[in-house]
Formats: C-alpha cells, sequence, structure tokens
C-alpha cells in the first residue's frame, strides 16, 4: 500500500525509466552469458527480469530500474544454466557423514564402478550364462550375506524406504510394538510414528522415553502383534536412568508372540567403531546374529556407499520381499548397485580401513591432521592450530567425536569470510567458531589441500 500520493507517483513514474531489452542485452554483465548461452535465451532472462520490475513497480513496491542492475537480475537467474546447480563442494567443517553434504564421499574403485555402469550397458538384468533375463538383486545378495552373515539380503533405494518397505510388506493393518524411546524423528521431518502410520501398520508405544524393558513389549502383544521394532537412536543420545531390552531378550518375546523382529540401524556400520577410540555402535552382524529377522541400515552412512537401504535377514522374511509389488517402486538404480557392491567388496576382502573414505577419515590420528593443518598455516602465513574435535555426524554415533587439529583464522567478520569461501569455486565449506573460521583437515579429500589453500588466499588474504 502507498504510504502516500507522492510515494506512488515516484514508483508508477519510474515505469517510464525501465530501459529496453536491447539496452539491457548490451551491459557487460550479460557478454559472458551471451557467449555461452544463446541469444533467445539470455533475451528471455532479460525480458523476465524487465517484466519482474515493472510488475513490482505497478504494484507500488520499490524495483530497479537500472539496465546494469536489470543485467545483473537476468545474468543471476541464467547462472543454473551455465554452471549445475549440484557441484563438489570441500568439506572442511570435519563432520565426516554430513548429511547435507552428501553424506559418505565414496572410494575410488565405487567411482569407477558407478561411471562405467551408467555410461555403459551391463548385465544388470540379464544372465550372461544362458542369455536370458537375470535378476537385479543377484548382483549384491552374496556380498550383503558374506558382510552381514544373513541368510538373504536386498537393496532399495535408502533406508527409508527399507523401513517404509518392510512395515508395509509385513505389518499392514496389523500391530508394530515401539518403545516410546524409539517413536523418535531421525531428522529431515523422518518420523518413525509417521511412517508407520504410512505403511497402514499401527503403532503400539511401550514402556517410557528413558526407560523400557522386555516385559513392556510383552505386556502388549496381541492377536494382531505383527512386529517388534527397535529403532536405533542414531541422532540422539538419552543418558542417565535409562533401560533398554536386548536384541537377544526382543527375540524370545517376539517367538512368544509369534511376531517378526524388525531391527532398524540405521547407520550400517560394519566395523567395530571401538577400535577407532569410539563407543560400540551395533553393527549389522551383531543385529543378524542376535536373531532379527529383518535388519535394516543405510548405504550412505558408515557404510561409506552410495545411497541405498539395505534389508538383511533370513530368506523367510526377505524372500517374499523380491516379489512384492513395491520392489519396483523402490529399487536401485544400476549406479548405486555398482557403487554398493565395489564398497561392500572393500569389507569382504578386508580392505575397508584403508579404503573406505569414511574410514579412512575416522581412522586419521592427530599428528597426521596435525601436520596437514600445519601445511595449510605455513602456505597462508596465518592463524594458528588448535586443537579440536571432529563429529561423525549423519546420523551415526550421537555425540561421538575424534580429536583433531584444525586451522583456526581470526577474521574481523568470519560469518562474512565463511561465506566468501562458499562462493569460491569450488566452495570450501568451514566451521564459524566464537568468531573464528575454523578448517578442519579430517574430512578434506587427499588431493583438495591445494584448492583448500587458494580458497584461504583469496579470501583471507595473504598477511603482508
Ligand atoms: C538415517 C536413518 C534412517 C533413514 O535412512 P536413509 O538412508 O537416510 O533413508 C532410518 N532409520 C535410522 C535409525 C536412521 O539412522
Amino acid at each position: 500500500m502507498p504510504h502516500s500520493a507522492h510515494e506512488a507517483t515516484e514508483h508508477t513514474a519510474k515505469l517510464r525509466t525501465l530501459p529496453s531489452v536491447d539496452r539491457v542485452l548490451a551491459e557487460p554483465a550479460l557478454t559472458d552469458m551471451l557467449d555461452r548461452l544463446s541469444r533467445s535465451d539470455v533475451t528471455e532472462a532479460v525480458r523476465r527480469a524487465i517484466s519482474g520490475a515493472r510488475d513490482a513497480l505497478i504494484a507500488d513496491r520499490a524495483a530497479p530500474t537500472d539496465s546494469a542492475e536489470l543485467a545483473r537480475i537476468a545474468a543471476q537467474s541464467l547462472r543454473s544454466l551455465v554452471r549445475p546447480s549440484l557441484r563438489p563442494v570441500i568439506n572442511a567443517t570435519g563432520v565426516v557423514i554430513h548429511t547435507n553434504l552428501g553424506r559418505a564421499p565414496v572410494s575410488e574403485a565405487t567411482e569407477l564402478a558407478m561411471a562405467r555402469a551408467a555410461s555403459g550397458y551391463s548385465n544388470l538384468e540379464y544372465d550372461l550364462d544362458s542369455g536370458t533375463r537375470g535378476t537385479r538383486a543377484g548382483h549384491l545378495e552374496s556380498l550383503l550375506c558374506a558382510v552381514s552373515g544373513a541368510q538373504a539380503g536386498i537393496a532399495v533405494n535408502n533406508n527409508a524406504a527399507a523401513l517404509y518397505f518392510a512395515l508395509n510388506a509385513f505389518c499392514a493393518g496389523r500391530e508394530v510394538i515401539v518403545s516410546r524411546g524409539q517413536a523418535v524423528e531421525i531428522g529431515g521431518g523422518f518420523r518413525i510414528p509417521d511412517v508407520l502410520r504410512q505403511s497402514g501398520a499401527r503403532l503400539v508405544e511401550v514402556g517410557t522415553t528413558n526407560r523400557t524393558a522386555a516385559q513392556d513389549y510383552a505386556d502388549a502383544v496381541s492377536e494382531d502383534t505383527a512386529a517388534i521394532l527397535r529403532v536405533h537412536s542414531s541422532n540422539f543420545r538419552i543418558v542417565g536412568f535409562t533401560e533398554e531390552p536386548s536384541l537377544a531378550e526382543l527375540r524370545r518375546v517376539a517367538d512368544e508372540a509369534d511376531a517378526l523382529l524388525i531391527d532398524d540401524l540405521g547407520s550400517g556400520c560394519l566395523l567395530d567403531t571401538r577400535h577407532f577410540g569410539l563407543s560400540y555402535e551395533p553393527r549389522p552382524q551383531d543385529s543378524v546374529a542376535a536373531g532379527a529377522d529383518l535388519v535394516l541400515f543405510s548405504g550412505d552412512k558408515l557404510l561409506g556407499g552410495p545411497q541405498a537401504g539395505l534389508i538383511v535377514g533370513r530368506s523367510e522374511t526377505v524372500d517374499p520381499l523380491r516379489h512384492h509389488p513395491l520392489m519396483r517402486a523402490l529399487r536401485l538404480d544400476k549406479s548405486a548397485i555398482a557403487g554398493l557392491a565395489a564398497t561392500l567388496h572393500h569389507y569382504v576382502v578386508g580392505e575397508a580401513v584403508e579404503t573406505v573414505p569414511v574410514w579412512r577419515m575416522i581412522a586419521a590420528d592427530v599428528d597426521e591432521l596435525d601436520a596437514r593443518a600445519r601445511a595449510w598455516r605455513d602456505a597462508l602465513g596465518a592463524g594458528e592450530i588448535e586443537p579440536a574435535e571432529s563429529p561423525i555426524g549423519g546420523g551415526s554415533l550421537p555425540a561421538e567425536t575424534r580429536p583433531t587439529r584444525v586451522l583456526g583464522l581470526a577474521h574481523p567478520h568470519p560469518t562474512e569470510a565463511a561465506r566468501l569461501l562458499r562462493q569460491h569455486e569450488p566452495p570450501v565449506i568451514a566451521r564459524v567458531e566464537h568468531g573464528r573460521l575454523l578448517l578442519d583437515p579430517r574430512t578434506v579429500l587427499p588431493g583438495e589441500d591445494g584448492c583448500v589453500i587458494e580458497a584461504l588466499r583469496d579470501v583471507i588474504g595473504a598477511p603482508p
């Protein structure tokens, strides 16, 4: 609404000063775009910028009428056409499994397998012996069984899909018993009670937020009980006066109730985290050994592979899923299958710690990180080496960190400096803490150190 008649005339009067399309096209801000894109695409963007300004002025809102400014607006709207929106970034936050930054970076062998599967034909659903139709699931099954000790295994799009699938296939219209402490939100709005409802299963909550006993589950069993679901609390920890029955105890209750025992582990951690100075993270092979019928986990958390949801367990419970109509909707694409097979292979041959990037990062020791942080500081001629902690992150090992050394940089405007680092090519993502920029070498991939130094030089500048 106009504040006064005077302001209204001022905005509408500006309408006449809007430049022509040709004048905006002649601005230097668009020269680069005209070189790289068709004239009609750039002209269209200029028209949109001018008409956006016109609409604003008519609605009595302030808008640019300057041709250089309109050219900048048009150029901005064309950026995604000349540069992909999804781009590699350098993770200097130290958060190993950073969901916003794409979770696990994969091994070289995995990357190659994924690129190969994508760029050529493959025997995705083709039996090379018989020359007839084969199965997509066959490429992963023996690997999944080898790493987990399960009788059978399949892969779907992600762990959220795996959970939905298991509940829909076996529990729709029936009851699923879940501890109150586990009816939680995993992150990104993914809430266990909502998934249960969507799957058609009825949630029966037992126990309390901090304590649930095996007897609580047993007391809740009814004719309608289809499953007991255990959900690993991946992104939070309840400490103090707590109790949770073991899987073995839950197995006994499930047997009594003739119900399935489903274990949603989340992170898919196949190695013993205690060897890395971390607390114990439950492993799929332990859940299989404890008698869970279905064990569910992600491919791109501590497994360190591409996005996937893995379902392993007894043949009796896994096999019906293969032929379930939802399998087609939730299935993995060929690149993910190829990548997952390559990643699982690292575990099967016992080379995961050396080759799977998330484990290499977790295993990196302080001396190694200290040397890298020092090299950054020496190249930059600024900053200080400080002790800090790298969080594991990504819904794995809540509150767990590994000691690290970071390069700390004092800056009068640290938030602005962090923004400039993000604008760099490639973008560098740093932490800002106590008014300083912190860069953690743990999550900076080998070969990226030079880029980090270059970005820091541009943004911080070399000291005099
Ligand atoms: C992360 C997580 C999920 C969701 O897995 P996505 O692979 O992200 O779909 C489900 N359950 C648990 C316990 C998790 O930690």
